[in-house]
């Protein structure tokens, strides 16, 4: 072969290699804003906490990934215990009441820090495996304070060193920060009792709350605010066929379909066991009952279950609005009553027959 021919047949491998790295680099970046959406997506602090040990290892080929979380007040773990979890559930994750002294680079953890797995230095971490050679150390940061630290380790000695970039890594210790910031902040909102924890929505004593604020802003602009009482069918037969798991699944599902029907602007809560209550700011009854027709449809398709074949509900639903005059009514005399209407249009629903809307006569 010529020089020059040799020359351009090396050329192409390095073309080639550069194009294959390229495709490599293309897929790499792809997977990790996949991972990324994934965690950001995560409810819950257990979902998160999965994602975040297990979840990770999988997708980054980890032998082992442990999370480590600054927690003296020990207020992460009570909220984990008031989501119904226990502690054992996660061995993966570690509360501490300082990071320091679990590992020397824990003293001043501001960038990520890799290098080779010391038994005497790293034991506390990951035991003394003698399996384990390299390792990542990314710190959590929020408002200037380290929270935590995520840890990566390898058996593979080349994974993680000091010569590599650690830009990327820099990238998901913040996003996660983010992510356990917001798991722990809606656990909060959970625990501070507004909330309903199966469903996820407003509780009752929310919505008394709330349903003054919208009643004293109905009589400032004039407009109507309506009611809907929404009451499952037969709920009862659900929890005797399925167990209480199954009608659980079905509380939660039923909730989802009605969310999916309703604005930004109403307000949505589980009024209680199998009933739910919504507040539709400026809304007259032919607009309620619309929307209540939609809510009914939409729960004409199956719902799917996981502890038995799938089941049908339907609804039963009472209506009601309101327009205050402007001359200062009691509110909590007609907070009481609305319900109180939208209530007794449920109860001529269920007594008609079950399966309808019933509009409250004005
Ligand atoms: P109706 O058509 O008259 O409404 O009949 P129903 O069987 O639905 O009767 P009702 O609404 O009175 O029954 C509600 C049932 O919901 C009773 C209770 O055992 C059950 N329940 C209440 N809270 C929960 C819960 O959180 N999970 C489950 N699975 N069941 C619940
Ligand atoms: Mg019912």
């Amino acid at each position: 072969m010529s020089d020059e021919a040799t020359e351009l047949a090396e050329l192409r491998t390095r073309l080639k290699r550069l194009v294959d790295e390229a495709a490599a680099n293309e897929q790499k970046l792809q997977r990790t804003l996949e991972r990324e959406l994934e965690l950001l997506r995560a409810e819950t602090l257990p979902e998160l906490f999965d994602l975040l040990t297990d979840g990770l290892a999988d997708s980054y080929g980890l032998d082992a990934v442990r999370l480590v979380l600054e927690d003296p007040q020990h207020e992460i773990q009570h909220l984990l215990l008031g989501l119904g979890q226990r502690l054992a559930d996660f061995p993966a994750v570690s509360f501490v009441d300082t990071l320091v002294g679990l590992a020397p680079q824990f003293a001043a953890l501001h960038r990520p820090w890799l290098g080779g797995f010391m038994r005497a230095d790293h034991g506390l971490l990951f035991g003394s495996s003698t399996e384990l050679h390299s390792l990542a150390f990314l710190p959590l940061r929020r408002h200037a304070r380290t929270i935590g630290a995520l840890c990566f380790a390898s058996q593979n000695p080349e994974r993680f060193t000091h010569r590599q970039g650690a830009d990327f890594l820099q990238h998901l210790a913040s996003v996660v920060a983010v992510c356990l910031e917001n798991a722990c902040n809606r656990a909060r909102v959970l625990r501070s009792g507004l909330s309903d924890y199966l469903t996820g929505w407003h509780n009752r004593r929310y919505l008394n709350a709330r349903l003054r604020e919208e009643l004293a802003r109905a009589q400032r602009s004039g407009a109507s605010v309506a009611c809907l009482m929404i009451d499952i069918d037969l709920f009862k037969s659900i929890n005797d066929s399925y167990g209480h798991a199954g009608g659980d699944e079905v509380l939660r599902e039923v909730a989802a379909r009605i969310e999916a029907q309703i604005r930004a602007s109403d307000t949505a809560a589980r009024f209680g066991g199998d009933e739910f209550t919504l507040l539709l700011p400026e809304t007259s009854l032919d607009d309620a009952a619309r929307l209540a027709e939609r809510i009914r449809a939409a729960l004409a398709v199956e719902i799917e279950l996981n502890v038995g074949p799938p089941c049908r509900v339907t609804l039963s639903i009472g209506i009601a609005a309101m327009k205050l005059d402007q001359r200062g009514e009691d509110l909590k005399a007609c907070a009481d009553r609305l319900l109180g209407e939208a209530d007794a249009a449920l109860y001529r629903a269920k007594a008609t027959g079950r399966d309808r809307v019933v509009v409250a006569a004005t």
